[in-house]
């Protein structure tokens, strides 16, 4: 098990050096639960797999790289497009993305012809999981068109969505290929979901779009919940009572400083360990493995039987060392982390007529260039730092 939060060595703020492990649990922790191991008194301990660098399955002799942390390539996601038909709270504002805002220009933006390729390359060095998302990945017109060009390359083929125009797409989606989707739902609360979205969508469309998905046999359905203090924490409950038996996995995600828009604060954050308290206060969990190296959620059932959870604690729990992702912006740069400053551009030399050696090294390259562990070194003066935004490199 891994020592609780790292959210860096220097202070954040006066004696905020670290997210305090009890702090949302100002709401509830010490539940007087046992932990995995077998102290009682505090909330149980989430687990990530702590991995062992063996259980990231390096490459051992093939010419996939591996990263200065000796992190290989696994994961690729691909934003397809930077504009969203949401503007929530903590990643698109309407005041910074208004009608003024510069979205990139239709040809700026990689076709599918030229997203497929470059993913088989990606595949070529290593990634077995591939991730569509933006922006809204939904927004972009005939998403399934590149569905069906990804399918052959036999990875793992995923979407994330808002969930708003999933109804109607998700039958064709699941018959050119995709296996699975991430739908993102803040709160079940009409007021509190329109809130967040800013476009007041209700609910109850994105619960057509999850239904729709299950019944086309995307599944399991992960449901993605950002929680942010003060605006949708007393959503937890709901959720996971809504959602306990359906199948579905709700993912509890803790509120990042992803962008320079959103305004983060630390005290915005509710951490995974003051979510489980909640939960679990209700509804007793017990912490599972992954399901694969370098999952980004930590997984927990329900000990009824009941199905199970995910949270996402990047802020209290980094998990920079398992971190097996690259991103794609939609307009074809590379990003080695979702924090990153810089990105690759893969385009330019794409469109000039690079081979597909020439890309594949340049990939490689930056791939073993690699020393990001953002999560891990938050801090002051990180917090401050110029970003990228995540509707553009890709959530
Ligand atoms: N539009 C799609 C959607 O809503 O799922 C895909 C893109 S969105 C950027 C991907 C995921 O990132 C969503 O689940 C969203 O909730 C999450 N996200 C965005 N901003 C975040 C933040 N500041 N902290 C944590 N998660 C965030």
């Amino acid at each position: 098990m891994r020592p609780l939060p790292v959210i860096a060595t220097s202070a954040i703020g006066p004696g905020r050096g670290t997210v305090p492990s009890g702090e949302a649990g100002r709401a509830s922790v010490g539940t007087g639960m046992p932990t995995r191991d077998g102290n009682a008194g505090a909330a149980p301990r989430p687990q990530r797999s702590g991995a062992p660098v063996d259980t990231l399955d390096r490459p051992q002799r093939s010419g996939a790289p591996v990263d200065t942390l000796d992190r290989p390539l696994r994961d690729l996601r691909i934003s397809v497009t930077d504009r969203c038909n949401f503007r929530c709270v903590y990643c698109m504002p309407e005041e910074v993305f208004g009608r003024d805002y510069a979205f990139l220009p239709r040809a700026e933006l990689l076709t599918f012809e030229e997203i497929t390729r470059l993913a088989r390359l990606f595949v070529e060095l290593g990634v077995r999981k591939i991730r569509l998302t933006g922006g809204e990945p939904l927004v972009r017109r005939d998403l399934e068109r590149v569905v069906a060009m990804l399918a052959p390359l036999s990875v793992d083929l995923t979407l994330t969505t808002n969930g708003a125009l999933l109804a109607g797409k998700a039958r064709a989606l699941r018959d050119a290929g995709l296996d699975r989707v991430t739908v993102s739902l803040d709160s079940l609360d009409d007021a509190t979901f329109m809130a967040m979205n800013s476009v007041r969508f209700p609910v109850a469309r994105v619960l057509e779009g999850i239904g729709a998905a299950a019944a086309a046999g995307l599944a399991p359905v992960k449901i993605n919940m950002v929680v942010k203090r003060g605006v949708n924490e007393t959503s937890i409950l709901p959720m996971a009572r809504h959602f306990r038996g359906s199948g579905h996995i709700v993912r509890f995600i803790e509120y990042m400083d992803v962008g320079n828009s959103n305004g983060w604060r630390l005290d915005d954050v509710v951490t995974a360990e003051a979510i489980l308290a909640t939960i679990d206060a209700e509804f007793p969990l017990e912490p599972i493995p992954p399901d694969y190296p370098g999952e980004v959620a930590m997984r927990w059932r329900y000990r009824d039987g009941a199905g199970e959870i995910g949270i996402i604690a990047s802020v209290s729990r980094p998990f920079c060392g398992d971190c097996t992702r690259a991103r794609m912006s939609a307009d074809g740069s590379l990003y080695t982390c979702l924090f990153a400053t810089v990105g690759h551009d893969l385009r330019a030399p794409l469109r000039a007529g690079a081979s597909d050696k020439e890309l594949r090294d340049r990939i490689a390259a930056v791939w073993r260039g690699r020393d990001d562990r953002y999560s891990e070194l938050r801090s002051v003066e990180t917090v401050g730092l110029p970003r990228v935004e995540m509707s553009y490199i890709g959530g």
